[in-house]
């Protein structure tokens, strides 16, 4: 089974599909992890703010898959913004990951009240760049204007925007914006995990009839059909499981097709309705915690 591959803007290329580890307890990353790359993936997305780096590492090590053949993508929190903190969020990851070179290394969130420290850790990643200590860089969470703010002040178009994007919302300014830039837009919650799993009374799309009449139209699950609608709309995706059958279903997308009418179908159920926190409200005194050394 092949997942395709994306081009980013500096000729780097990645599986489209990752596998994402946010509130995977640092005790279930490494199995987690190894299932996904038994299973096939070549493609990890953490940050230093899910605290299972070190797991993630382990898990590649013990994998016996070689270094270069996996995507490593990692994050730097908003507590390590600033020129020479985020040169050093890059070696704490780098360390914790057991790796030289980290193939995607993204901010994490704009800091609207502070954006000059956003421009100064992306000067960094900038940096990290030139000296070959990251493959690629980008952000995420940086809707247009944090976007407009960052290229008016900076060099290198960012690869990549890691996004809330889901069939219940699915920010199409922020994908248009990406494109016109340039710019690879990867889905985070890619089958609507934020809309269920904090109990938060959202209804799931894992549960959504239109969905749920496409899946059974191809005898495939609800989550593999969005999985399948982020491909063939040319996003990058990374679901999150920790359980080894789901691990398996969502990477079994890559032996059927959606029609364009189901793919606009899917489009039309976005609710404008963000569930992942306002990222015009990001602070560092509502969201900054450190991040832990090496
Ligand atoms: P997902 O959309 O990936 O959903 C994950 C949830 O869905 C989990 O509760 C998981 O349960 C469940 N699940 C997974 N597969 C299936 C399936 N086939 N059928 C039914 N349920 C399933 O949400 P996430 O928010 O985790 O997003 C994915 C990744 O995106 C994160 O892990 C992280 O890497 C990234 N992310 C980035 C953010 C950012 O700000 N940049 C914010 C949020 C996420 P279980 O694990 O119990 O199987």
């Amino acid at each position: 089974m092949t997942i395709p591959t994306l081009t980013l803007n500096n000729g780097v290329t990645l599986p489209a599909l990752g596998f994402g580890v946010f509130q995977t307890p640092p005790d279930e990353t490494v199995a987690a992890v190894r299932t996904a790359l038994e299973v096939g993936y070549r493609h990890i997305d953490t940050a230093a703010a899910y605290g299972n780096e070190r797991e993630v590492g382990r898990a590649l090590r013990e994998s016996g898959v070689p270094r270069e053949e996996v995507f490593v993508e990692t994050k730097v929190w908003i507590s390590d913004y600033g020129y020479d903190a985020t040169l050093h969020a890059f070696d704490k990851s780098a360390v914790k990951l057991g790796v030289d070179t980290i193939d995607l290394l993204i901010l994490h969130q704009a800091l609207p009240s502070r954006f000059d420290l956003t421009i100064d850790a992306y000067r960094a990643l900038e940096q990290l760049l030139a000296t070959g200590k990251v493959r690629a860089i980008g952000v995420s969470n940086f809707m247009t204007d944090h976007l407009d703010e960052l290229l008016a002040a900076t060099t290198v178009v960012p690869a990549v925007n890691q996004i809330e994007v889901h069939p219940y919302f699915r920010q199409p300014a922020v994908l248009a914006a990406d494109a016109a830039h340039g710019i690879l837009s990867q889905a985070w919650s890619p089958i609507g995990g934020i809309t269920f799993y904090r109990d938060s009374g959202h209804p799931s799309a894992l549960a959504d009839p239109t969905i749920a009449a496409i899946a059974a139209t191809h005898d495939r699950t609800p989550a593999q059909v969005m999985l399948r609608w982020h491909l063939q709309r040319g996003r990058s995706a990374i679901p999150k499981s920790v359980t080894p059958s789901r691990i398996a279903e969502n990477f079994a997308v890559t032996d059927f097709e959606l029609t364009d009418a189901e793919l606009a179908a899917i489009d039309a159920l976005d609710t404008g309705h963000r569930g992942g926190p306002e990222p015009a409200t990001m602070t560092l005194e509502a969201w900054g915690r450190p991040v832990p050394e090496a």
